[in-house]
């Protein structure tokens, strides 16, 4: 049951996210038409904080990530990559009056991966093409239709006259793709409140799970030769392959060990990818160097380091089984993802107010998902005791070509992240 003040004041509000619905639509668009992969994110973040800013009236601040400072927190993964110019963006709706709710962070990540090969695509991965109820691009998805979702439920309760009875940050960050540097930049500037919604496209459920995540490089050398003298050469690609066979046989192994109880259900819960292969240069060279890049996945409670150091040690073990990889042995770098995974308590007030607000929209129980990837909920509920979960809109193709979102289900997600603001946040003062 919602609150006697929030109950009141839904019908307006609904109404309003339906007179804003077809500007929500072109405002997603808008978002998806701007290709906001890893270092392309300013001109997007620089639309959305003018759109806070000058649309919702937000204070509005925008600044550059410090991966120096950041290199001492808990959670940080090490990037090889600059800052420069890649702002994160954050507008404050500040509350007038006294304090009678709780803050709230809404959180969105504007960095998206590539679309390719673009050539699987039968729509625009920039266009934001509509065809019946799905907005089809890279990144409308994940996550530029919840982004677009949060602030328009938060302009809805804005525009409606609703003065809320605490503070609402707005924040879309950078970096959620690769390190989640931007949202524990935005943590340690002092961004905080007492709990944080982050729309990612998880179907209309609650997140209550995710495993942890950690990048590798491995370097094999060989030892190069045109293939007449093939005889003599060590071909670095046949060596990784050695390698690589090991990583599946890992697979296989932390796959089999007793399943962490939020994954129980979940077949093949701990994925190891091998993402990126980079050797050679011509047919008729052997060639002397192979870089692999490999995606480990683990359970909440164990420790990244745990598990760099593990797959090092298997993979040294796999190297000793070959007479060249014993004395040469592969260069093992990590970068990128050290994400702890984390498991939450399903009965806090946090998944209440959300099962509260996804009902009074829905007329349907919350469910509460794991997902096998991370999310940037770790920062908040890790190291900031902040309670943050996901709950965000439906689509398929997460990742791959044809990426899409179901428009009706952005608008769910509006209307309950709206209720959830009038639930959360309190109500200070009702429209007139
Ligand atoms: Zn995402």
């Amino acid at each position: 049951m919602l609150s006697k003040p929030a109950a009141a004041v839904l019908k307006i509000i609904n109404q309003k996210i339906e007179e804003l619905w077809e500007e929500e639509v072109s405002f997603l668009q808008k978002l998806g038409r701007y290709p906001s992969t890893l270092g392309k994110e300013a001109t997007v973040q620089h639309y959305i904080a003018d759109y806070l800013a000058n649309d919702l009236g937000l204070r509005t601040e925008t600044f550059i990530p410090d991966p120096k400072r950041l290199s001492k927190l808990p959670g940080y993964s090490p990037a090889e990559w600059s800052y420069a110019g890649r702002p994160v963006v954050v507008g404050t709706w500040q509350s007038t009056g006294p304090k009678i709710g709780k803050s709230l962070i809404l959180q969105g990540h504007v960095d998206v991966v590539s679309p390719e090969p673009v050539s699987l695509w039968n729509y625009d991965p920039w266009g934001a093409v509509i065809e019946g109820d799905k907005m089809f691009g890279r990144g409308i998805q994940d996550m530029k239709s919840g982004i677009a979702a949060m602030i328009f439920a938060l302009k809805a309760v804005k525009e409606s006259g609703v003065i809320l009875g605490a503070d609402v940050l707005v924040q879309t960050v950078i970096e959620e793709e690769c390190t989640g540097n931007g949202a524990l930049a935005a943590l340690d500037k002092g961004y905080t409140a007492d709990g944080a919604l982050i729309p990612e496209p998880f179907g209309l459920n609650g997140l209550t799970s995710q495993v942890g995540v950690i990048w590798m490089r491995v370097k094999v050398k060989g030892a190069g030769a045109h293939v007449e003298r093939a005889s003599q050469a060590v071909n670095a690609i046949e060596k990784a392959y050695h390698l690589i066979g090991a990583l599946s046989e890992y697979r296989k192994l932390i796959n089999k060990r007793p399943k962490h109880q939020d994954f129980a259900h979940i077949e093949h819960p701990l994925n190891v990818n091998i993402g990126m292969i980079h050797s050679g240069d011509w047919p008729s060279n052997v060639p002397s160097l192979c870089t692999f890049e490999v995606r480990i996945g683990f359970y909440p409670g164990q420790h990244p380091d745990d598990i760099k150091a593990e797959v090092t040690e298997w993979l040294f073990d796999a190297a000793k089984e070959d007479d060249w990889l014993k004395e040469v042995p592969p260069e093992i770098t990590f970068y990128g993802f050290h994400a702890e995974g984390v498991s939450l308590d399903r009965d806090q007030p946090l998944f209440h107010t959300l099962a509260r607000a996804h009902h009074a929209v829905t007329e349907k129980p919350l469910h509460s998902i794991s997902t096998t990837a991370t999310t940037d909920i770790r920062f908040y509920n890790l190291y900031y005791g902040i309670p943050a979960t996901c709950y965000g809109p439906v689509g398929a193709n997460m990742h791959g070509a044809d990426e899409w979102v179901d428009l009706n289900s952005v608008k769910t997600v509006t209307k309950t992240y709206a209720v959830f603001l009038l639930e959360w946040c309190g109500i200070h003062t009702l429209p007139s």
